[in-house]
């Protein structure tokens, strides 16, 4: 299994969503011969067949918050990765709503998908978990209901999935050193929103991370009404960072970007 990120989905809000302008199926990420599937919203099995993702082939799943958008095909990822508990295998981390729910939320997950797995972990902000030779650092953010972002450091490269947020001091910091930089970036350059972020907190956010390639993703309708292409050239000229919109569909290869490795090329002359 090659290192690969593919996008299962580029849409963000219910507008977006709904209409399936932009696909909503998460993202995969392949390191060290596993494959991660982070946020799997609506339509998750359906992209990956389009986009020749096997998903029986999943290590393990993160589920960032309960939103329907990135939750909402979880019991149906789990029964394609497990033929519904037949093979009982794989890992979920998420937070305690995802898993538990509580008293006002009902949680995503179906006890039956539960047992399906190998094993589930509820985490917090803040936290570390290895995944074989991966490590997993899990992120604060600020959204309106329980989420954490994550951090993947892998023996070749290093990647931030900032999850939805809106901006706050602090936010930006945990990812430094990230070679790739995924943000969720909702809304274009002037429009606010108290629970996500716009592309002027990505020139913030990029500004302090520097990582080598920022991606933005889980874009909504003023987004896509802006372009997103025209958003992504304005934020890269501001931060000096090359700077992608996301497409459905894109896999891009991490070791591109990855400063670990260039080391170690390096090294060997
Ligand atoms: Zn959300």
């Amino acid at each position: 299994m090659l290192p690969q990120i593919i996008f299962l989905g580029t849409g963000g809000d219910c507008f977006v969503v709904g209409k399936q302008l932009r696909a909503s199926g998460g993202i995969i990420i392949r390191a060290e011969d596993m494959q991660f599937h982070i946020d799997p919203g609506p339509g998750a099995l359906v992209r990956a067949e389009q986009y020749d993702v096997n998903l029986r082939e999943n290590t393990c799943i993160l589920v960032s918050h309960n939103h329907l958008n990135h939750a909402n095909d979880i019991n149906a990822v789990i029964s394609s990765m497990t033929h519904a508990g037949l093979d009982k295998k794989g890992v979920l981390i998420s937070n305690r709503t995802v898993i538990n729910g509580d008293n006002n939320i009902d949680p995503m997950l179906l006890n039956f998908y539960k047992n399906c797995l190998e094993r589930y972990i509820i985490v917090k902000e803040n936290q570390k978990i290895g995944v074989g030779d991966i490590e997993i650092r899990t992120t604060p953010t600020k959204h309106g209901i329980e989420n954490i972002g994550f951090k993947f450091i892998t023996p070749e490269f290093s990647l931030s999935y900032v999850s939805d947020t809106s901006y706050f001091t602090g936010l930006a910091e945990p990812h430094k050193g990230s070679d790739i930089l995924i943000l969720n970036v909702v809304n274009p350059s002037g429009v606010n929103s108290k629970t996500n972020l716009n592309s002027d907190d990505a020139v913030k956010i990029i500004n302090i991370v520097k990582p080598k390639l920022a991606i933005i993703q889980h874009l909504g309708i003023k987004m896509i009404e802006a372009d997103p292409m025209y958003e992504a050239r304005e934020i890269q000229k501001k931060t000096y960072t090359q700077v992608i919109a996301a497409k459905d569909g894109m896999a891009i290869n991490p070791l591109s970007y990855s400063s670990s490795l260039r080391q170690k090329t390096l090294k060997n002359y």
